[in-house]
């Protein structure tokens, strides 16, 4: 879990590449359902546009439907999820069903990307997506090569509606007020607070230093 800018979308690419499991981004996956037009898509463009958080009913069953589908004896990472304690409560009770909470051992493991508040602002609004492949650039830490165009593509390289400086605030002040209460909910359990404010390669280390062991635990 992190804040929207706190890198949690790159670690977890990079993770899921290093550890070879997959990767399931919540902010992705509803994107791609907004763009549908059908009733459920038009309301969730709604939303995200306004910057308000998706609800909790819309986004537990979206994640569900993918865990009972892709979750299997290896695991997964959840990238924006849970961020409510609806949700983590719903989480928990999925994981029950799929029997694959047993012991304390197998509980989740929360890793908790903290970014002070300055850091995110200097980060998302310096962010632009491609409007073709959907790759994300940042004109201070990741610039495309190919200047306003997508490296890849040539696709334009826009700033997303829900990265704008108010939308951007108003995103974080929720944020916050949302997370604190699942963070007390997890504390106790296998939570790990990282220091985001940092370079990503430090909290790549510091990541897999946590997660590693669970991986070798899990084959033995
Ligand atoms: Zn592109």
């Amino acid at each position: 879990m992190g804040a929207p800018g706190s890198g949690k979308g790159t670690q977890s690419a990079w993770l899921s590449t290093r550890l070879g499991l997959p990767a399931l981004s919540i902010g992705d996956m509803l994107r791609a359902e907004a763009k549908e037009d059908t009733p459920a898509g038009l309301r969730l463009r709604e939303i995200l546009a306004s910057g308000a958080l998706v609800d909790d009913e819309t986004v537990c069953e979206a994640v569900a439907a993918r865990l009972w589908r892709e979750l299997r004896r290896n695991g997964i990472i959840l990238d924006g999820f849970p961020r409510t304690l609806k949700q983590a409560d719903h989480l928990d009770r999925v994981l029950t069903e799929m029997k694959m909470l047993g012991d304390a051992g197998q509980r989740p493991t929360v890793l908790h990307l903290d970014v002070s508040r300055e850091r995110l602002l200097e980060r998302l609004t310096a962010r632009r997506q491609c409007a073709v492949c959907g790759e994300i650039y940042n004109l201070v830490s990741k610039p495309s090569r190919a200047g306003a165009r997508c490296e890849k593509d040539g696709g334009e390289l826009l700033q997303r509606s829900d990265d704008s400086e108010s939308v951007i605030l108003r995103r974080l002040v929720e944020f916050e007020a949302w997370c604190a209460p699942v963070i007390d909910y997890y504390r106790n359990r296998n939570y790990h607070r990282i220091d985001g404010d940092r370079d990503p390669e430090a909290v790549s280390r510091d990541l897999l230093r946590i997660v590693r062991p669970l991986r070798s635990r899990a084959a033995a």
